[in-house]
């Protein structure tokens, strides 16, 4: 038998575990640093309901977290309301349809009242502009604030970005965070790209009945999972395959493997391939992290009937200076959750963006009183909730700067050199869970081949 470990039981580690499970000449084990498994995805009972605290949502639109959650028997879900909001000028206003902040419907943009005037007119103009050639990468705001105006990035990029990536368009890469609009310069004008896409009815995002926590935990039950154990140390063995090493300095496990995976986010990997492939490693530790906090809410649901259900949520651009980045009525957002809920309604806060650990360094209940503050000025919910959580996720969601698909590429090289090593995980092809599994998918190929 080949025995590979699975380092990391996040959804990377156990997505790769489970496919290399298949070939009956594959003995497949998972380490585990945490007491648990499933990284970023997370149930919790807040108020009596069971509800994600971590990731909540994934694509639709890609094929691939649908397709396993279906393939492991989990109960599909679309949200019942897809209408969002966005905090601003002390306002709720409706959020416009965009493509990642493009917008797609002028008139539409122009009723919202997020852009001033002469914002407006800019965008506007936006289809007389010679066409932009992209050469390299460049940021998100640089793209985008080129051709629409500073106000589209502040007011629509920022909060979706802050929300999708926790980061700053000022920073990410437009390639590798935003390759549809990209791919829309290819018709010289951004908003004539947006305003040409097809209007679908497909869902764009789907959950899972009792939460998208429950993906990891269905894919662990067929699987030889160690929680608690976390590598130290990988290095190669003189007859051939890999050694890992697990536990205590004092007290050291060694672990012998054919081949290995590595679905652990950068900074851990990093330590892992020092020696191994120190280029891969260089590129990997300077990849930078931001921290984030959820805070979820339970109220009576008489109180907060005042929100009403075809809202969502709403998101918060940086620019109107508020504690939280972003808020999710999950009642209204998830069937699942105003059933389970009953007499109780269950509602989310999302804090923390790169380089702003600072408005996290509160305790718990200032965060909580910090939450219900915003809430209270957005909405007009003054009530005190029944019960509340607060789920820190400190190094949360990895940065994709500028440059970020050529430092992958040039990580993939320098991990080729290892015959049976592969790597995956939101560090390199997209945090969502889809793009994260299909990095599984392909490191499972990858060492599923090796000879
Ligand atoms: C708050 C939050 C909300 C999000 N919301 C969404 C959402 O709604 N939709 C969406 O699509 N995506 C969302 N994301 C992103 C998505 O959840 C993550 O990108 C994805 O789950 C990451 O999976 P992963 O397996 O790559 O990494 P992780 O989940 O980080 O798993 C890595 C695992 O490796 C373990 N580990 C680390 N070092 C070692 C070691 N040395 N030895 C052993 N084990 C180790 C860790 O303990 C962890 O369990 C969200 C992320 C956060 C933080």
């Amino acid at each position: 038998m080949t025995r590979v470990v699975v380092v990391g039981a996040g959804i990377a580690g156990l997505t790769v575990a489970h496919d290399l499970a298949r070939d009956p000449d594959l003995d497949v084990l998972v380490l585990e640093g945490a007491p648990r498994v499933g990284g970023k995805l997370l149930t919790a009972e807040v108020g009596g309901v069971s509800v994600d605290v971590g990731a909540e949502a994934m694509l639709a639109r890609r094929p691939e977290g649908v397709a396993l959650a279906r393939e492991l028997g989990l109960p599909v879900v679309h949200p019942a309301t897809t209408s969002s909001r966005l905090w601003l000028g002390g306002e709720l206003r409706p959020l416009p349809r965009s493509v990642l902040g493009v917008p797609v419907d002028l008139d539409q943009l122009a009723a919202s009242g997020v852009l001033t005037p002469a914002g407006l007119n800019r965008v506007r103009a936006e289809p007389s502009l010679p066409p932009t050639e992209l050469a390299g990468d460049v940021s998100v705001a640089e793209l985008v604030g080129s051709r629409l105006g500073a106000e589209v990035v502040d007011r629509l990029v920022e909060p979706l970005l802050g929300g999708v990536y926790a980061g700053h368009a000022r920073a990410l890469s437009a390639r590798a965070t935003v390759p549809q609009v990209v791919s829309m310069l290819d018709r010289g004008s951004l908003v004539e790209a947006a305003a040409a896409l097809p209007v679908t009815d497909t869902p764009v995002f789907a959950g899972i009945e009792g939460g998208v926590g429950r993906l990891p935990l269905a894919l662990a039950e067929g699987l030889t999972v160690r929680t608690g154990a976390t590598v130290r140390e990988l290095r190669r063995r003189a007859e051939g395959g890999f050694e890992l090493v697990v536990g205590s300095a004092a007290a050291p496990e060694l672990i012998a493997a054919d081949r290995v995976v590595l679905a652990t986010p950068a900074a851990p990997t990093a330590r892992l391939l020092a020696d191994l492939a120190p280029t891969a490693a260089a590129e990997l530790a300077a990849v930078e992290y931001a921290s984030m906090a959820i805070v979820t809410l339970a109220f009576r649901a008489a109180d907060a009937a005042l929100l009403g259900t075809d809202v969502s949520g709403f998101l918060v651009p940086p620019v109107e200076g508020r504690t939280i980045k972003a808020s999710t009525f999950s009642f209204a957002k998830w069937d699942w959750v105003r059933a389970a809920g009953g007499d109780v309604a269950v509602l989310r806060t999302s804090l923390g963006r790169h380089r702003e650990e600072a408005v996290l360094q509160a305790a718990d209940d200032e965060l909580v009183t910090a939450s219900l503050a915003d809430l209270k000025a957005a909405t007009g919910l003054a009530a005190t909730p029944v019960a509340s959580q607060v789920q820190r996720w400190g190094g949360g969601l990895p940065q994709y700067a500028v440059g970020h698909l050529d430092k992958v590429a040039r990580i993939r090289t320098a991990i080729a050199e290892v015959p049976g090593l592969a790597v995956c995980g939101a560090a390199y092809d997209g945090v969502g869970i889809p793009a994260v599994i299909a990095s599984a998918h392909r490191a499972a190929a990858e060492v599923g081949q090796a000879e």
